[in-house]
């Protein structure tokens, strides 16, 4: 896999791509990441990216020159992308169905704004999808992307020792993780579960539905809402659409091909 990242500063998303999975990922070539400083890509002497907005308004926009620039130079390097994606905090939750998908692409362009965000222009020609790492606003899009090629990259085949641990993680089944313990059986008059220790597997498994269950039923009764959207709807809420239950998306890990996935997408409507 191929990911670029187009961001004004490289730094702060250069600095968490380069330890632990994911710079085990990128010594074992499982994926190639290059980051470009958006500034080389300025058209005028003073390398300007940004500028004041028309219809005035406080915050700064990214112009339009040095992002069309920095994608195409991108593009006539290392051909069209599956998918250009902005970081915004109006963009799609980013969620685990989606994560499994975009790992199954062989090639994505990542775009960090910054100030007020990027001039419309660009979201309407060149982005494919938007993503939002949650509800709140941070001062730059470099922090979401490399939360964005964190979760990808760990799930590239052979990245994990053991790719069955991802399988279990929260969110893979629609269930939150169960709790885990290690080494010493007692410390401060806390004990291990009993089931545990047992080398019974099978009782083990058995704990561990049985916790991951309460636990997403307390924490996140959301999420069996909508794993089973019969038995958990509610007379209020309306039937989720099909995006939400993710049957558009290609999500399931474990039939995975390579560069699966439509190529391209919609940009906004109200951007055409
Ligand atoms: N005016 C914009 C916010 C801009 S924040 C708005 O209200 O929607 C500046 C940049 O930080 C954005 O361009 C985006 O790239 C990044 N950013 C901020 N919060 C984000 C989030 N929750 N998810 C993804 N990117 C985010």
């Amino acid at each position: 896999m191929r990911i670029d990242i187009i961001a004004a500063l490289p730094e702060i998303v250069d600095g968490p791509l380069q330890h632990s999975i994911v710079r085990r990922a990128r010594e074992a070539d499982a994926v190639t990441i290059e980051v470009h400083d958006l500034r080389q890509f300025a058209t005028d002497k003073h390398r300007q990216i940004d500028d004041y907005p028309f219809g005035g308004g406080a915050g700064m926009v990214l112009k339009p020159e040095p992002l069309f620039r920095a994608v195409e130079s991108v593009v006539d390097a290392h051909g069209e992308p599956d998918e250009v994606v902005y970081m915004t905090p109006d963009g799609e939750p980013l969620d685990q169905p989606t994560v499994n998908d975009l790992s199954m692409r062989e090639h994505l362009v990542l775009l960090a704004g910054h100030y007020k965000g990027i001039d419309q222009r660009v979201r309407h020609a060149l982005v494919t999808r938007e993503l939002s790492i949650g509800d709140y606003v941070l001062s730059g899009g470099e922090l979401p992307a490399a939360v964005l090629v964190d979760a990808v990259v760990r799930l590239l085949p052979g990245v994990l020792g053991d790719t069955s641990s991802a399988l279990t993680d929260s969110f893979q089944d629609g269930l939150l993780d169960a709790p885990v313990y290690t080494r010493p059986a007692e410390y401060r008059g806390l004990r291990v579960p009993e089931v545990l220790r047992s080398g019974d597997h099978a009782r083990v498994e058995a704990w561990r539905d049985e916790k991951r269950m309460e636990k997403t039923r307390t924490r996140r009764p959301d999420l069996l809402r909508e794993r089973m959207p019969e038995e958990g709807r509610t007379e209020e809420e309306p039937e989720p659409d099909d995006r939400e239950n993710g049957a558009e998306k290609n999500t399931d890990l474990k039939n995975r091909t390579p560069g699966d996935g439509p190529r391209g997408g919609e940009a906004e409507e109200d951007a055409r």
